[in-house]
């Protein structure tokens, strides 16, 4: 009998090669074994444009609805893809939509396997990177100053107005810049890490550079220790996890010197830079996954990469590619596992855990997508680089 589902999940599909797959997990790996209900969205491309992107409006409120969602990689379109998808209009990222409805933070962490070691040989748990996700420099106001002028910083409003100087630039023109954040903003991050440690019990590190910032960076610090302290402190102590607060330079050394397993809060800049900096040294980007976390305890899973281009054009000519589907199968067996979790559904939760360690072992014992190949070591075993279809079958036939 296939394992029942009580409630559905948020299922949004999406573009290209990662279409492909997102149907031949659903199809190989899952509904042989599960009686999959979803909620169905369709964001790819066409039907975004053809719905002026309300489906991907859709599809984030029903997220709020049932708690947990799936999501495919989708194009972001640009000019080139106006043409190619003949659009009404550049339509902005599904990501970026479906960021702003929920309102969370996006946790990245790298699926681990046993011959393909981090760079750091001491890292043999994983690093998870919290990238609080609004604001800072991405919001910025930049002005180019010429010699002889000033640039100050003027804030006005019911206090009246307080004029600060930033620079005279005397000798020389030079660069200046505005940035914003926002206490609510600053506060749901907090809100998101704390539920996320608590949720995986993974010790929280947080970072920023208060010593320098006295009050930006400070804020941040300041937020997320008056939160702890008044909603956290207990249920950290009862699940024997840690909060701990450091500036970002400490962190660098302690993370470069740790054997990893803790969550990493970082700001918006600081995170877009260490997570790209933890997906190389842990392998690859197509084992990076990805989970919004909304302050209201709503989850979106998704992988951390895009929908692979290039291999999706070889398809198209009828070649047999070997696209990584890792980060796509976890992204649905940390959906179904959260789903199971939400809805007492123990059963769910175990398959999901035994699609992973399927995925683990396929790759473990020799076979996988040409991209690992050439990073796998392990004593006695040769790794054989298949097609994306092949390495699908490989796991489906361990897991019946
Ligand atoms: P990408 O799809 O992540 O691919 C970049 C390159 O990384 C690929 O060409 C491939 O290298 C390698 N790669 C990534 N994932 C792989 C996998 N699963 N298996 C094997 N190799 C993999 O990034 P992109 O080419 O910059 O973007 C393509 C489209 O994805 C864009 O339209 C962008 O808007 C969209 N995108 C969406 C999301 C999202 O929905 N979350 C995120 C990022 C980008 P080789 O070609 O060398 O094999
Ligand atoms: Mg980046």
């Amino acid at each position: 009998m296939k394992i029942q589902m009580k409630t559905p999940l948020v299922e949004m599909d999406g573009d290209e090669m990662t279409r492909i797959l997102w149907s031949g997990i659903k199809e190989k790996l899952i509904k042989p074994f599960v009686d999959l209900k979803t909620e169905y969205y369709d964001l790819g491309l066409v039907e975004r444009d053809k719905t002026e992107d309300e489906v991907t409006v859709k599809s984030a409120e029903a997220i709020k609805k049932y708690g947990v969602g799936v999501k495919c990689a989708t194009i972001t379109p640009n000019a080139q893809r106006m043409t190619e998808y003949n659009l009404k209009k550049m339509w902005k990222s599904p990501n970026g939509t479906i960021r702003a409805i929920l309102d969370g933070t996006v946790f990245r962490a790298p699926v681990l396997v046993d011959g393909i070691s981090a760079l750091l040989p001491a890292w043999t748990k994983p690093i998870v990177i919290a990238r609080h996700a609004y604001g800072d420099i991405y919001k910025d106001v930049e002005a180019y100053c010429e010699q002889g002028e000033k640039a100050e910083l003027v804030v006005s409003g019911k206090n009246g107005e307080r004029r600060i100087t930033i620079f005279e630039y005397e000798k020389s023109g030079g660069v200046a810049l505005g940035m914003h954040n926002t206490d609510k903003s600053i506060s749901s991050f907090a809100r998101s890490c704390f539920n996320y440690a608590l949720a995986e019990k993974k010790d929280l590190w947080f970072s920023t550079k208060d010593t320098i910032s006295k009050t930006y960076d400070h804020r941040f610090k300041d937020i997320f220790a008056e939160i702890y302290e008044n909603e956290y402190k207990a249920q950290f102590e009862a699940a024997g996890i840690e909060y701990f607060y450091t500036l970002i330079d400490d962190a660098v050394a302690r993370v470069v010197r740790s054997s990893g397993g803790m969550i990493w809060a970082c700001k918006n800049y600081d995170g877009d830079v260490m997570s790209d900096m933890i997906a190389t040294a842990f392998g690859s980007l197509a084992m990076m996954t990805s989970v919004l976390v909304s302050p209201d305890g709503c989850y979106e899973y998704e992988a951390a990469h895009g929908t692979v281009t290039r291999h999706y054009y070889k398809y198209l000519k009828g070649e047999q590619t070997s696209t990584n589907p890792v980060a796509t199968i976890f992204a649905w067996t940390g959906a179904l596992a959260k789903r199971g979790e939400m809805d007492n559904t123990p059963e769910l939760v175990d398959f999901a855990k035994k699609l992973e360690r399927a995925t683990l072992d396929t790759i473990e014992s020799g076979t996988m997508t040409k991209d690992l190949v050439g990073l796998f070591k392990k004593e006695g075993v040769v790794a054989k680089g298949v097609t994306s279809e092949e390495f699908l079958d490989a796991i489906a036939s361990r897991l019946a």
